[in-house]
């Protein structure tokens, strides 16, 4: 008997589901499948944090799929040789899923399903699944787009599904091989998890968002926390976009009666802002799916010529650059599998301008430590803050400055970087500047129990944005940024341009 497959990529939820909604109401029974695909599991970027991560939330999905009447087959397996099996067992009349943006080997994986697909005379529908606009050329028409998606029906989840019934395959981290990776402070896995977080978010955690998100501490409770869950797609994007913009009415109408909303309002409009950038940066691997192997522009990327250092690349990666507020990041990320924003820049910006180290390398090392690992954010957002778009101002980012604004007291340096327990405030950020008698007093001797600063920190910056700039110099060079700005840039202009004060292409590097 023919079937449909609702195949689950990067979306592991049942409520505003397109492909499960629309496939409860076809006359054919449904078989629910999730794919862990080893080719997947070859790509430099993959971790076993992510796969056991995603695991996990397939075992909640699939849950919530039994009290529907249906399953969820989670194979480990080609996606090719997979639907050739299930063919082979049922038919597949038609394959219903989302659209998927990811790195090449994705987009390829998909050209080759569809290719079978018109070989087998199996229909395959891709329904949206955020703010990303499948076929857009340019940018001009994005954000109406998006917003319109925004602001669609949310669907209910199914009630009942007619499942198909057979022995399903159920892959674990054992059966596919793969050692697990723990990490601390966890988030719980699936669907019902990450509405708890969206409302704890919105009823308490998020009314000093704004205010909190740049601080390491803070941010692990006043962010929302959600990325995760974004990343397997165990909520929708136009889930959270629509409750918070109903949190937003009802705060509106109360301070519209006199009464106090606090911060409430200004956090949430920062908050719906980063919804946005979630789809803008999803949107530029979608218009180019090759982003974490070439810069968005590939002459300012020459120009710079950066090179492996493996003695640099290792104190950055494992945090032992002699920068305490750096390495308590570093450390920090390894541990938990989550940084805020800010301290994410701040490491790309250290590694590509203070260390001179390749971004591709870099960014795959954040890439395996970051839980929430999205492909989009991460490599637009590793272009921009290497200073290889040549659309964005350079941010180059003091370590130092950075510690002494959102950890003036070193609490969260020595809550990470054990050889700091005992330095004093007035060091905790400069420590090789301690003189020797107390560095001896308080067992923390620079050069023995905690490593000289990697490079002085200051000038190899100044350097790095100098060389910067250097690279984006030349006719050939800008005319390259322009396209990237036709392709890939905000339309939406900061206050400062729209005064007509400084250039897109601004020459005056924002030192952080
Ligand atoms: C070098 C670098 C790499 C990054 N890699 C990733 C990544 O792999 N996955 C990822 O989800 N985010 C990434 N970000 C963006 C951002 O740091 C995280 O989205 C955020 O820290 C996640 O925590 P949160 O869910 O509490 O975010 P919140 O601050 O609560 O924001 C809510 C949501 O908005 C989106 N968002 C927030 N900030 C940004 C941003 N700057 N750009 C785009 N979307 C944003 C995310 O979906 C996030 O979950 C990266 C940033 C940098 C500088």
């Amino acid at each position: 008997m023919a079937i449909e497959v609702v195949w689950f990529k990067r979306d592991l939820r049942t409520s505003d589901h397109s492909p499960l909604f629309e496939a409860s109401s076809s006359n054919l029974p449904v078989l629910c499948l999730f794919l862990v695909e080893p080719q997947r599991l070859a790509q430099p970027d993959c971790d076993p944090i992510h796969i056991e991560w995603e695991l996990d939330c397939a075992y909640e999905l699939r849950k919530k799929l039994e009290a529907t009447g249906a399953n969820l087959d989670i194979m480990h397996k080609d996606a090719l040789e997979a639907m050739e099996e299930i063919h082979a067992k049922h038919t597949i009349s038609r394959i219903r899923s989302h659209e998927e943006t990811g790195t090449s080997w994705s987009f390829d994986r998909d050209k080759r399903v569809s290719e079978w697909c018109v070989d087998n005379k199996v229909e395959w529908i891709e329904y949206p699944n955020n703010g990303v606009i499948r076929g857009m050329k340019g940018r001009d028409k994005w954000k109406t787009s998006r917003d319109r998606r925004m602001g669609l029906d949310l669907l209910a989840p199914p009630k009942r599904i007619a499942g198909v019934q057979s022995k399903h395959a159920n892959a674990t981290m054992q059966s596919i091989g793969m050692s697990r990776r723990q990490i601390i402070h966890r988030p719980i896995p699936g669907q019902d998890a990450a509405m708890d977080v969206l409302r704890s978010f919105l009823s308490s955690r998020g009314e000093s968002y704004r205010w909190s998100m740049s601080s390491p501490s803070l941010a692990v409770d006043n962010c929302s926390r959600l990325a995760p869950y974004f990343s397997t797609g165990c909520i929708s994007v136009r889930r959270v976009v629509q409750t918070t913009s109903s949190k937003m009415r009802r705060l509106k109408e109360a301070r519209s009666r006199g009464e106090d909303v606090g911060g409430w309002l200004q956090s949430l409009s920062s908050f719906q802002s980063r919804l946005a950038w979630h789809c803008h940066f999803m949107q530029k691997l979608e218009m180019e799916p090759t982003l974490d192997t070439r810069a968005q522009n590939p002459l300012i990327d020459r120009g710079m010529n950066r090179e492996m250092d493996e003695e640099r690349f290792r104190a950055w990666s494992e945090g032992t650059t002699g920068w305490p507020f750096f390495d308590a990041c570093m450390r920090s990320l390894i541990a938990t599998g989550w940084i805020n924003f800010r301290m994410r820049a701040m490491m790309m910006s250290a590694a590509s301008y203070n260390l001179w180290l390749p971004w591709r390398e870099t960014g795959l090392h954040l890439a395996r430590q970051f839980l929430d690992y999205e492909p989009g954010i991460h490599w637009s957002q590793v272009g921009m803050q290497s200073g290889t778009t040549g659309i964005n101002t350079v941010r180059a980012y003091s370590v130092i400055k950075q510690g002494r604004d959102h950890d003036p007291k070193g609490t969260f340096i020595r809550n990470w970087v054990s050889e700091m327990g005992s330095v004093p405030d007035k060091y905790i950020h400069e420590p090789w500047k301690m003189p020797q008698e107390l560095q001896n007093d308080v067992e923390c001797v620079i050069g023995k129990h905690y490593p000289s600063p990697i490079v002085d920190e200051a000038s190899a910056r100044k350097e790095g944005v100098r060389r910067t700039y250097a690279a984006r110099s030349g006719e050939e060079t800008r005319e390259a940024s322009k396209k990237v700005y036709q392709k890939h840039g905000s339309r939406r202009r900061p206050a400062v341009r729209r005064r007509g004060r400084g250039a897109r292409d601004s020459r005056q590097a924002k030192l952080f």
